[in-house]
């Protein structure tokens, strides 16, 4: 059975080994994700060495995602733990460290940005707590929820306006690294809005070939306010809710995940949820039942893929985690109601004919009961297009460039085959019908949707849709 719904596994010191990766691919990884807040540009490349290596002797085809780290605001180096007790007082301060029994943050504006009453949490939301008061150099916060926080752990400032850009010098010299080792995606952390993102995008600008989508990530209250803006600026978007759970009520972050979901799907973008999918795995090799739940509650909401970060980068059972998703997805694939995408009007943001083009092609299809739709791709858009009204059969992407099949292999329901020069029309009717057959997708008298441009390297212009009975094979 053709999984639809994609898998990315955040690569750590759990997985790095060949022999994990490749038992991994095997099990559904389709993207390896590089978290690049931590590591250096040696341990990725050579992360990027075993990952091309395991790819070659498993056959499957794997695309990279560069995470930069962004502006992450953390805690500074503290000696061993530190306890903060519900209902009283700490100081925080400015630095890398501090010998004065306060607490060191690596921000800063920390005094002059955060008036009184404003919220900080830390550790993932673990430890929460308000200011009181600010003294020169120093905030001085009531512990409204205790704990016990350790060197370097997450601050978070919700809602305070901060004098940070989104992408940092740092990200900058990782993002040169990731153009020139040829990653297929790189992921933007704490955008807030489509303003963030102007520098990276003037980077890309640049990139003739082989240039990397980029992804938003929406973990901030902000971004999710300026999504369509956002949305009409980048190539997908990740559901970061790690942050984005801490930055805005808990409460609120299961309706924010589908509203986000839907606009980017509509937007013929893929959309990745990302975060504590199975986080029980770290250490447990059964998910929960709330764990398979939120899995096929993120495929029934519409996610393109679904994201491992610490169950495969540090937990005891990285392949587990991935075989866990595999099953959560192919069962619940199979209770999609796929007409209701068919009665969705058209998203005012698409090119009109290529939207309705390809609405008609997954409504034929799905009303023939064809056994896969085919497209032809240059660019990687077809295909998309097509995957945005997630059509019950599955969709073959044929294209003659390696790296726009790589980033395909984010698309929910696309299957990516490198095919003939697409300049080359004649023969590709023959290489579309072995296709089909090789990968027992289509037998003979089966229907196929084909749906492409012609010429077929105009892109946006698709104009093609043909039903074709596969015939048998000619002897
Ligand atoms: C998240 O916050 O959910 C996320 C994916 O970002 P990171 O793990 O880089 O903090």
């Amino acid at each position: 059975m053709n999984r639809k719904t994609k898998i990315i596994c955040t690569i750590g010191p759990a997985c790095s080994g060949l022999e994990t990766l490749k038992a991994m691919m095997l099990a559904g990884m389709d993207i390896a994700r590089l978290n690049f807040s931590h590591g250096t540009h040696e341990s990725h490349y050579n992360t990027i060495e075993i990952l091309r290596q395991a790819s070659l002797e498993t056959g499957k085809r794997i695309g990279i995602l560069q995470d930069l780290c962004g502006p992450k605001i953390r805690l500074g180096r503290l000696d061993g733990e530190f306890t903060l007790e519900s209902g009283g007082l700490v100081a925080l301060t400015y630095g890398e460290s501090s010998d004065d029994g306060s607490l060191p943050v690596n921000y800063p504006h920390l005094v002059e940005d955060l008036a009184q009453g404003a919220s900080i949490l830390l550790a993932d939301g673990l430890v929460e707590l308000m200011v009181e008061e600010k003294r020169s150099g120093s905030l001085v916060c009531r512990i409204l929820n205790g704990g016990v926080v350790t060197s370097h752990k997450g601050v978070n400032l919700p809602l305070s306006k901060l004098r940070i850009p989104a992408f940092t010098q740092k990200d900058e010299k990782d993002l040169m690294f990731g153009l020139e080792v040829g990653v297929d995606f790189v992921a933007m952390s704490f955008v807030r809005d489509e303003k963030d993102l102007a520098p990276i995008l003037e980077i890309l600008a640049d990139q003739q070939k082989n240039r990397p989508m980029l992804l938003a990530k929406i973990e901030k209250p902000r971004a999710v306010e300026s999504l369509d803006n956002i949305l009409a600026v980048v190539d997908g978007i990740m559901v970061a809710r790690g942050d984005l759970g801490v930055e805005t009520p808990y409460e609120k972050l299961p309706m924010m995940q589908k509203r986000i979901i839907t606009a980017t799907r509509k937007a013929a973008k893929p959309v990745i949820t990302a975060t504590q999918m199975l986080r029980s795995m770290v250490d447990h090799p059964r998910p929960t039942r709330a764990e398979t739940t939120d899995t096929a509650n993120a495929i029934l909401d519409g996610t393109d893929a679904v994201m491992l970060s610490e169950e495969t980068a540090m937990g005891a059972y990285p392949v587990e985690a991935v075989r866990a998703l595999n099953k959560i997805a192919l069962a619940t694939e199979g209770e999609i109601d796929y007409e209701k995408y068919m009665d969705e009007p058209v998203s005012p943001l698409l090119a009109p004919i290529p939207a309705e083009i390809t609405k008609s092609a997954c409504s034929l299809s799905n009303d023939l009961g064809a056994r896969c739709m085919v497209t032809i791709t240059s660019f990687g858009y077809t295909p998309r297009m097509i995957a945005r009204l997630r059509p019950q059969a599955p969709v073959l992407a044929i294209s003659d460039d390696e790296s726009i099949l790589r980033q395909l292999q984010l698309t929910w329901g696309v299957i990516t085959v490198l095919g003939p020069e697409i300049s080359e029309q004649d023969g590709m009717l023959e290489f579309v019908f072995n296709t089909v057959r090789d990968k027992d997708l289509c037998s003979e008298g089966d229907k196929l949707a084909l749906v492409y441009v012609n010429p077929y390297d105009e892109q946006g212009k698709e104009n093609v849709i043909k039903i074709i009975n596969v015939p048998g094979i000619l002897v």
